[in-house]
């Protein structure tokens, strides 16, 4: 087998791993979307491919499925999917077309009767998050995907330590965190904490910006909410990324939860015209919050993407409006900025609410890194998805690996 890299080897995102059995079959591992501008050049998607394999819904692992075009099956799990299509309704944009296969967590399926794979549920950002373990011609590749071990599914890292695939030739991790602090709030349940406190005692609204399908994030603030007996208000495409999620993990919360309210934006509305929505369309209008926020505003707590200046100014009189930016912070600095980064920095810098950081990466630290090696004991190492792969060989190195590889983007290499 021989297995390439086209992107990620010195950037975060825009994963994409090729895999070249013996026979000539060609697989994918994710086709996301680079994050960095540095490199805009994605024309290897145009390559020839025989299957794709998503490792979970986050832009820079799906991003470009859709370039293999319709005829390549596309491996993904459901919640994934459902997600990615959430993404596309809310967007007004029509679903992926993709020759969509689903593939269930812990249970083994043959792609192209060729490569074996085996899927691992992974903690991370994403609700549904995968790593593979592929064997082809003998030899085994486990693929990390995006992973951590402090989220609420941290039992899944726990699992993997104790059952780690066996006999792995090439360990191909993630990397993300080398550069990145996380010592502030080390995990999901000191977020839960800190957003808990600061509730309390709100004598007005809060507002807490986060991504919608971080659904780890919304149970902190949800399980924060019912600490204090607060209601928590979100918007419609966050009550469906609850459904879609729901479907698979019946414990998770969604709009039916006394505690969960629904802000009903007309145009979000709009996008579940079709009959199939119906019944969850009148669940949402059941949920509607209406103006109750302006009658108790400490009773709420507001989480969503993108705060409604309009809405905080109209509340400003009610007291203290707190902000708490609940994801990356890279975010608001020039060069990651997305649609809503502006209007967060200008509410912060003109005094018009409380700002305060409080977020935990979806991304393994060094050491959960290494104890995953240490359990795997692969034949090889390479860093992926990572800006500094020199900086993580080096503190492997350290720890007494020394079969840590840095490789190239788009050069092959036999295994
Ligand atoms: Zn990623
Ligand atoms: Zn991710």
């Amino acid at each position: 087998m021989k297995v390439k890299i086209y992107r990620g080897t010195h950037e975060i995102g825009g994963n994409c791993v090729e895999l070249t059995a013996d026979n000539g079959k060609v697989l994918w591992l994710d086709l996301g979307e680079p994050l960095s501008t540095v490199n805009p050049d994605v024309s290897y998607t145009a390559n020839n491919v025989d299957a794709l394999i998503i490792s979970h819904p986050h832009q820079d692992h799906y991003g470009l499925m859709e370039n293999v075009g319709t005829d390549v099956p596309v491996y993904i799990g459901q919640v994934s999917l459902g997600l990615i299509s959430a993404t596309k309704i809310f967007l007004g944009k029509e679903s992926p077309k993709s020759n969509f296969i689903l593939f269930q967590p812990w249970k083994e399926f043959i792609v192209l009767n060729t490569f074996k794979v085996y899927p691992y549920l992974m903690d991370h950002s994403s609700p549904e998050a995968f790593a593979f373990v592929i064997e082809a011609d003998g030899k085994r590749l486990f693929y990390s995907g995006d992973f951590r071990s402090t989220g609420w599914k941290n039992k899944l890292y726990y699992k993997l330590l104790q059952e780690p695939p066996k006999n792995i030739d090439l360990f191909l991790t993630e990397g993300t965190m080398v550069e990145r602090s996380n010592q502030k709030y080390p995990t999901e349940q000191s977020v839960y904490e800190a957003i808990s406190t600061i509730i309390k005692d709100q004598e007005n609204a809060t507002f807490v910006v986060s991504s919608a399908q971080n659904i780890d994030r919304l149970v902190s603030v949800v399980k924060a909410c019912n600490s204090h007996k607060k209601r928590l208000i979100i918007d419609i495409y966050n009550a469906w990324a609850l459904e879609v999620v729901h479907e698979k993990s019946k414990g998770l919360p969604t709009i039916d939860w006394e505690t969960i309210c629904v802000y009903n934006h007309p145009s979000q509305l709009s996008r579940i015209s079709d009959p199939k929505f119906s019944d969850f369309k009148d669940r949402v209008i059941k949920k509607d919050i209406g103006n109750q926020i302006f009658q108790n505003p400490k009773e709420f707590v507001y989480f969503l993407r993108c705060p409604n200046q309009k809405l905080i100014e109209a509340l400003l009189p009610k007291g203290v409006i707190k902000l708490v930016y609940s994801q990356y912070e890279g975010y608001l600095e020039d060069g990651h900025k997305t649609y809503c980064s502006d209007s967060i920095i200008d509410l912060n810098t003109s005094g018009k609410v409380d700002f305060e950081l409080i977020h935990t990466s979806g991304h393994a630290t060094l050491t959960d890194i290494k104890m995953l090696v240490m359990a795997i004991n692969p034949l090889k190492i390479v860093p992926i998805h990572t800006e500094c792969p020199d900086k993580m060989k080096q503190y492997l190195e350290k720890e007494g690996f020394a079969n840590v590889e840095i490789w190239e983007d788009g050069k092959e290499y036999l295994l």
